[in-house]
């Protein structure tokens, strides 16, 4: 499974604790010469390019997005950003003392 989001995925499509921000998908790349993807991940984007070699041969090199189809993650975690986290911790924790 892609590693995203400080580790953590939801399985749904969670939002930022703090400003309510959806949660993305989380994908894995996959990368190949010739060989088509043949598991059973959804392709949410497919950026694959086709190129002839120096006999002429069309060979296709795929690179392709993957999703399992219920896994999303938000970059910090539980918040979709560093700010968020921060922001949201301010607002709990006790005034720091000396
Ligand atoms: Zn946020």
């Amino acid at each position: 499974m892609a590693y995203a989001g400080r580790g953590m995925s939801w399985k749904g499509k969670v939002r930022c604790c703090n400003c309510g921000t959806h949660a993305k998908k989380l994908t894995e790349q996959y990368f190949a010469k010739g060989e088509p993807y043949k598991g059973n991940y959804q392709i949410v984007q497919d950026r694959s390019w086709q190129h002839r070699d120096k006999d002429g041969t069309l060979i296709t090199y795929y690179s392709l997005s993957l999703w399992d189809g219920e896994s999303y993650t938000l970059y910090a975690g539980k918040f979709c950003t560093n700010n968020c986290a921060i922001e949201w911790a301010n607002n709990l924790a006790p005034d720091p003392e000396e």
